[in-house]
């Protein structure tokens, strides 16, 4: 398998263009990253301009493995028109202990500053659901208003607020959206939290944050981000907030 070939290129095109018209990645805000498979051997990286990076603890299911990921501070406006400036690859080691992140495409190459969040919640996708290799996280706004009432309120009751709004609900999440709490974009309790609900979930609301999903594609995690931001702003329009008091 390629690294990135046409469709995913188009894929990446797409999702971020849409991410971007919905207002959902301000600033540099948002990141996303696919899975790309593993050898029997480490990736060989052609670049000299690479950086390590230690795991906080080892990802056996992703030893020898290639994960793309977008760039630090990149624009999802930018990633739409030129996307090979900013993207770059993770290659994990033989032993899942650390990484090195290169680009092919640029000379200097950070990965986004929630790496740690996906390698980690990769790790328990392909442990749980190998089927789901794509991450998408950005900050949408309904969805991101509703959870700042977690964990004051139930996972269940925001659950079942949501149900009560559209079918649709229950359909897509027949488990409904998972939580985590309050922690800070890119820490370790961040990704902790994340990737044990990956277990279970396909979309998770990170309070005061946004949201972050998972898929077959790109285009699959955008269609359950879409969703969910479309029933919370439907469950807000429809009711009162006071109900989850
Ligand atoms: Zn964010």
């Amino acid at each position: 398998m390629k690294p990135l070939n046409a469709d995913l290129l188009s894929s990446i095109k797409n999702i971020t263009s849409w991410v971007n018209q919905n207002h959902w990645a301000e600033m540099s805000a948002g990141n996303f990253s696919v899975w790309r498979g593993q050898k029997k051997q480490p990736y060989r990286i052609a670049t000299k301009k690479a950086l390590t990076l230690d795991f906080h603890k080892p990802l056996e299911s992703l030893a020898n493995g290639l994960i793309l990921i977008s760039k630090s501070g990149s624009r999802f406006r930018d990633i739409a028109h030129q996307p090979q400036a900013h993207l770059g690859f993770i290659a994990i080691n033989a032993s899942g202990t650390c990484g090195t992140a290169f680009s092919p495409y640029g000379k200097d190459f950070y990965p986004s500053s929630e790496w740690w969040i996906h390698l980690l919640s990769h790790h328990t996708l392909q442990r749980n659901h190998p089927e789901k290799i794509a991450l998408l996280h950005a900050h949408t706004l309904y969805s991101t208003a509703l959870a700042k009432h977690y964990p004051k309120v139930s996972a269940e009751k925001i659950n079942a607020f949501l149900s009560q709004s559209h079918h649709e609900m229950k359909l897509v999440f027949p488990k409904g959206i998972g939580f985590t709490y309050p922690h800070e974009p890119g820490s370790n309790e961040l990704a902790h939290e994340t990737a044990q609900c990956f277990a279970d979930f396909d979309v998770i609301w990170w309070p005061r944050h946004g949201s972050i999903s998972t898929g077959k594609s790109l285009e699959e995690a955008f269609d359950r981000m879409d969703t969910s931001e479309k029933n919370a702003q439907l469950a807000m329009l429809g009711i009162n907030e006071n109900f989850l008091e």
